[in-house]
């Protein structure tokens, strides 16, 4: 197997070029340093996102106010509205840390992104509408019980509403912001007639923590890499100024509550992130300036845009694909993540895949030299990625006070873009300066999420109500 994601070696790059480049590499390094100093001003903020006054950071409370015991039983049913799939599952809880899945994905209509609120609610319940019908041929007898991962933030004063802050992810749905979103799924379902109750909304990062924590009690957090990026923590409600006079029940001081952090918002104020010029056009160009600042250096869903930037960059110096056709170039958002990511993984020392990659999908022919520099770019970027990813993570633990943790992570970025997983432990290590032999806090593999996470918290939630708690 040829080695991967090896830096690529740059010989035979004209001079003028080299410069070129080692002044974009300059922009994407992020040191040790920055890393540090990036994280302790996170963990200001995290802070300030729970006082009374909050801050950039939402620190939505999830109202998931219990660790699951693994020992949750019975039958759920979960979709996942996610950036690019709708997913519904059924899962079946064992009650000794086990599950078993069924799933069916249905691709989002590209039209979606920008489609009427309406359309978005009659999709998913036609969606399920279908899903119900194949499991269950019979028809079902008590209406099923349905947690909604829903990956945007979203305010809950309880465990069954969502208000919509803001969309992320290039999302521009009418009519949706500022509003529940709990009942305008639950009126399309009535409309379709299908018997499912919809007992609880939960973030993906929120799904994620809870799955993980099922199956793997050392679970400190769950984080989501993929189109957006965002994590989620236990906190102790005594120390959450904000929800003062918001407790009921039986939720006390010492109780854990799930806190979905939105922190794809961190240093919206602009205070230390080393943002390009390329960070800022993406930005400006966007649905929502000023919003999800980090988010828009690191997570999938802009990977791809900076890259495409830092190029045209180069040719509007005339230092790169001269006298080429670049119309498809210049398209905003033509190379999704799996663009960087498939130059990252070309083994060739010619670089033969990404010479193919630019021909057939941009039209574009590549010498040696551009090559050596693009695959240095997208290693450049993935690594800034990669590396200012786990500041989040570094923050959570130094709130928290975590000496060890694993952390467990999902999505595209995280399952798929070559290198993301070493460069990010790598970015640990710097951030940390462990001088132990193992690191004492890793990011592992997380389990889905959407599925078993939704399904563990509705099951916490028919609990809690059961025993008549909050
Ligand atoms: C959303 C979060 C979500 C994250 C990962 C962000 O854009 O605001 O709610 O957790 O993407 O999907
Ligand atoms: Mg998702």
């Amino acid at each position: 197997k040829p080695p991967q994601h090896r830096k690529g070696s740059l010989h035979d790059v004209p001079e003028a070029l080299l410069k070129e480049l080692e002044q974009l590499e300059s922009v994407f390094n992020v040191s040790a340093e920055t890393l540090r100093k990036i994280t302790d001003h996170f963990v200001l903020e995290l802070e300030k996102g729970l006082s009374k006054k909050g801050g950039n950071i939402p620190m939505i409370p999830g109202w998931v106010l219990d660790f699951p015991t693994g020992k949750e039983t019975g039958d759920y049913l979960a979709i996942d509205l996610g950036g690019t799939n709708l997913r519904v599952v059924l899962v079946k809880l064992g009650g000794n840390r086990d599950f078993d899945t069924t799933q069916s994905k249905y691709p989002l209509p590209a039209t979606m992104r920008t489609a009427k609120s309406e359309e978005l609610w009659d999709f998913i319940a036609g969606c399920l509408k279908k899903f119900v019908e194949d499991e269950y041929p019979e028809g079902v007898t008590e209406p099923l019980p349905l947690g909604f991962t829903f990956s945007y933030p979203a305010s809950q004063s309880s465990i069954n509403e969502g208000f919509l802050q803001r969309w992320t992810k290039g999302f521009d749905i009418d009519g949706v912001e500022g509003r529940d979103v709990v009942p305008m799924l639950q009126e399309a379902i009535k409309k379709e007639n299908v018997p499912i109750e919809v007992v609880a909304l939960i973030n993906d990062t929120t799904g994620t923590l809870v799955a993980s924590a099922y199956t793997d009690p050392e679970t400190k957090m769950g984080l989501i890499f993929g189109t957006g990026c965002n994590g989620a923590y236990y906190d102790v409600c005594g120390e959450i100024p904000k929800l003062e006079g918001q407790f009921h029940g039986d939720v006390a001081g010492e109780s854990l509550m799930a806190i979905n952090c939105e922190y794809g918002a961190f240093d919206n104020e602009l205070a230390v992130l080393p943002r390009s010029k390329f960070d800022h056009q993406i930005d400006a160009e966007s649905p929502r300036p000023g919003q999800q600042a980090f988010e828009k250096m690191i997570s999938g869903y802009y990977l791809g845009e900076v890259l495409r930037l830092a190029l045209l960059d180069l040719s509007a110096k005339g230092i790169f694909f001269k006298d080429q056709d670049l119309s498809k170039l210049n398209q905003p958002f033509i190379l999704d993540t799996s663009f960087p990511a498939r130059i990252e993984e070309d083994p060739y020392e010619n670089l033969s895949d990404v010479q193919d990659l630019f021909q057939q999908e941009l039209g574009i022919q590549t010498t040696d030299a551009e090559r050596s520099v693009i695959r240095r770019l997208a290693e450049v970027i993935g690594e800034r990625s990669a590396r200012l990813s786990v500041c989040g993570i570094a923050a959570i633990c130094k709130k928290r006070g975590y000496k060890t943790a694993h952390a467990a992570a999902d999505g595209s970025v995280f399952n798929k873009y070559p290198g993301f997983k070493e460069r990010a432990a790598k970015g640990l290590r710097d951030i940390f300066q462990w001088e132990t032999k193992e690191d004492p806090i890793i990011i592992v593999p997380a389990e889905d999420g959407s599925g078993v996470g939704a399904a563990v918290i509705a099951a916490l939630t028919e609990k809690r109500l059961r025993e008549g708690k909050s």
